[in-house]
């Protein structure tokens, strides 16, 4: 007999000794763990939804501190009040700003208050730490990013009325002076057709402060009414970036 036909009628023989119970046994057997597998994952699925949910309330939670920590920073800054050297000095520029508008003002008079407004500017922008600062960015922002809609962002000192053009365009903008750091609030988003506002205009500083440097969100936070915005559909909106 060949080694191949010996090895057939083997297992010809086993078969015919298992019996059909164990068979359907085995079948019931195999069959019931797979039962216990669809219920074990099933289980498990639930498990890993539960810990997404809450990893995803986690998230939330961590940008909501994160937000807090940066605009509560911001409120301290802006609560700040500049110095009482300062504050004398900006009031009394726009006082002699006022007093040059006077329409009985003679023409030497006139000329000697131009001449004392600008040098105490000077002196003014040199001992100013530039705290507030308003600009716009170099960038317009449609979402293409093309080259051809950059040009030089600037910036605006509102205490002292310094101003400077950004050395580079987007995305390189830099700021030889009014840089951010951390004790200076910048906020950039005038508009550049607009140009810069006449800062001399504002006599009340901490009104204007109050107006542009303070983030809304501040007081929701501090009611604790503030709500996290649902930013499941972010990703639509920023697609073509
Ligand atoms: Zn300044």
């Amino acid at each position: 007999m060949q080694p191949a036909q010996a090895q057939e009628q083997e297992i010809q023989e086993r078969i015919e000794d298992i019996k059909m119970g164990t068979l359907t046994k085995n079948i019931e057997e195999a069959e019931l763990k797979m039962k216990n597998i669809a219920e074990e994952q099933a289980e498990i699925n639930k498990q890993v939804r539960v810990l997404n949910e809450q990893q995803k309330k986690l998230d939330n939670e961590k940008n909501d501190a994160t937000l807090k920590i940066s605009l509560f920073k911001e409120a301290l800054l802006a609560r700040r009040e500049p110095s009482k050297e300062v504050m004398r000095l900006r009031k009394m520029i726009i006082q002699k700003i006022a007093d040059s508008n006077d329409e009985n003002i003679s023409v030497k008079k006139l000329g000697e208050l131009k001449g004392e407004i600008d040098s105490l500017k000077k002196d003014f922008q040199k001992i100013c730490l530039h705290p507030f600062v308003f600009g716009h960015s170099g960038y317009e922002g449609s979402y293409s990013y093309d080259r051809d809609d950059w040009y030089y962002g600037r910036r605006l000192c509102i205490v002292c009325g310094f101003s400077e053009y950004a050395v580079k365009t987007p995305p390189d903008e830099k700021f030889v002076t009014l840089f951010q750091h951390e004790g200076r609030l910048v906020r950039s988003n005038l508009n550049h057709k607009d140009g810069l506002p006449d800062i001399w205009r504002w006599s009340n500083l901490r009104e204007i402060i109050n107006k542009f440097f303070v983030d809304k969100r501040v007081f929701k936070m501090v009611d604790g009414t503030y709500k996290h915005p649902d930013l499941s559909n972010l990703g639509k909106l920023f697609k073509n970036k």
